[in-house]
């Protein structure tokens, strides 16, 4: 299996290349050139295997330069009792009937992220090996809050990396900020970005490009490489989730093998619900992913119109890690649509960084209709839709989940569909304690953050993470704000050069 590049199709990578470089020179993304399917009863057959083999299965289609050796290297060390809270890793909740929380939290920083970022280190160390490539990788993330966090855990004191991440100062909840400031490691570094997440991705974007860094870096033998979801080593190990999600319901007898169901995704960057694309272009039987967001809602006009508008207004929402008007990974998903068209995706992606805007072709807009549906909702309904979901099924859930849990009724509501249907559910709700307290209590409350986790431990059944827990104790080690226009310089610096 080769990687092409969204902008240049010409590009033909290994994985191991692919995952070392992050993002291809001019700028794309890197795709696998084909999408390798799996017959039912292989995905049948995952149903049978722990979780760390289950992912192993679904990498050896993919990352085809690595042996079964490495594959397991990396797997058993990431999706081990040792990181993760649950047995199963990705653990499935049933809400109601037919519907299904998919519960990716259980990791070391208590959202999705971890799923990816637990193995990426494994990924990128591995791959550097392979093509013997000697030098030390830079790891520069831009973050809404858990990319952040959950790459820090991943490469904290990991040989031969270093990592540098920036977050938008007034864009994240104060548990993520916490959990960012407090962060171990001789080979981390945290900085906060007068700005959102838009300005921090796109400074970020921006070095990895800018010829001079990268000349620099050679001199003194770093590279760059990502931790965003930009990097396919981040978005393969979320595919492997959704084939897991269908063995397992198959396994407990709730669909039948071949039976569709539905997948929600609340959705910021994108990723997250381009693996469940890939999971079903893969062969797992889905009818509709329904693509959620918060009032920031991009994505929603765009599955609906084929129009995509940056030109808008950036909120600030209870739902942070969807506070997003960039996503990044459209430009897969577009690149797929559109027969591989890299002239096309040059244009829509050039347009969206002049004008902001991009309209893709009919041909295009008829498969996203056809393939997805779109909805969002605003901060108060997804407070009613915690407070609702506590008080009907005794479930607590985060702001991000919620959003999906909104959408996913009102699509129920508007098309009468009784498809049984799998949530991703992102992130743990002590992550997002003041807005999830308030939703459930149905006021605000002024007791500091630990309080309010404490409070949330006793109305829910769920325990309280340990990693959430310790933070309380932890000194604070990174307190930098600087203004957007500084990151390259903070870059240069803080390496160094
Ligand atoms: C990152 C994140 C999202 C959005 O996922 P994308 O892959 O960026 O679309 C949703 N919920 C939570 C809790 C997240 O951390």
């Amino acid at each position: 299996m080769f990687y092409n590049s969204t902008r240049n199709s010409g590009v033909k990578v290994s994985s191991a290349e692919a995952i070392t470089q992050g993002i291809s020179a001019e700028g794309g993304l890197f795709v696998p050139e084909s999408v390798p399917e799996l017959t039912l009863d292989e995905i049948k057959a995952v149903g049978d295997m722990k979780y760390a083999d289950r992912a192993a299965f679904v990498f050896s289609k993919f990352l085809t330069d690595f042996t079964e050796a490495e594959i397991h290297y990396c797997t058993d060390n990431a999706y081990s009792d040792r990181n993760f809270e649950t047995e199963s890793i990705a653990e499935i909740a049933h809400l109601f009937d037919g519907t299904y929380m998919l519960e990716l939290w259980h990791g070391p920083t208590c959202a999705f992220k971890d799923m990816a970022l637990q193995i990426l280190p494994y990924f990128l160390t591995t791959s550097a090996k392979k093509i013997n490539l000697d030098k030390k990788i830079v790891i520069l993330v831009a973050t809404s809050g858990d990319t952040g966090k959950a790459a820090l855990e991943g490469f904290k004191d990991v040989e031969g990396t270093s990592i540098l991440v920036f977050y938008p100062e007034d864009g994240v909840s104060p548990m993520q900020k916490r959990q960012m400031k407090t962060q171990e490691g001789g080979n981390v570094g945290v900085c906060a970005i007068k700005g959102n997440f838009d300005d921090c991705q796109n400074g970020v974007k921006a070095i990895f490009t800018d010829g001079d860094v990268k000349s620099a870096l050679d001199k003194n033998g770093m590279m760059f490489s990502s931790a965003n979801s930009i990097n396919w080593g981040r978005l393969v190990p979320q595919i492997v989730y959704y084939v897991s999600a269908y063995a397992e319901l198959v396994k407990d007898e709730e669909i039948a093998l071949g039976e569709k169901i539905n997948i929600v995704v609340p959705t910021g960057n994108f990723g997250n619900i381009l693996a469940a694309y890939y999971a079903k272009h893969m062969g797992v039987p889905v009818n509709k992913l329904i693509c959620a967001s918060n009032i920031n809602n991009v994505l929603t006009d765009f599955i609906n119109t084929g129009v995509y508008d940056r030109n808008r207004q950036f909120h600030a929402t209870v739902s942070p890690s969807m506070d997003i008007l960039i996503s990044s990974n459209l430009e897969r998903l577009l690149y797929l649509m559109s027969g591989k068209n890299d002239a096309v995706i040059n244009d829509w992606f050039g347009k969206l960084a002049s004008e902001g805007k991009y309209e893709v072709t009919d041909d295009v807009k008829a498969k996203l209709k056809d393939e997805f549906c779109a909805g969002f909702c605003d901060d108060d309904q997804t407070k009613a839709t915690i407070h609702d979901i506590y008080e009907k099924y005794s479930y607590t859930c985060d702001t991000h989940t919620a959003v999906a849990v909104k959408v996913y009724n009102d699509y129920k509501a508007s098309t009468g569909d009784e498809t049984k249907t799998v949530i991703a559910s992102t992130a743990s709700p002590y992550k997002f304690s003041a807005a999830v307290l308030e939703a459930l209590e149905g006021g605000k409350s002024d007791i500091d953050e630990y309080a309010k986790v404490d409070r949330i431990a006793e109305l829910s059944d769920i325990p309280v993470p340990a990693a959430l827990a310790d933070l309380k104790n932890k000194p604070e080690r990174f307190s930098d704000v600087i203004g957007k226009s500084e990151q390259k310089g903070y870059v240069l610096n803080s390496l160094g050069l």
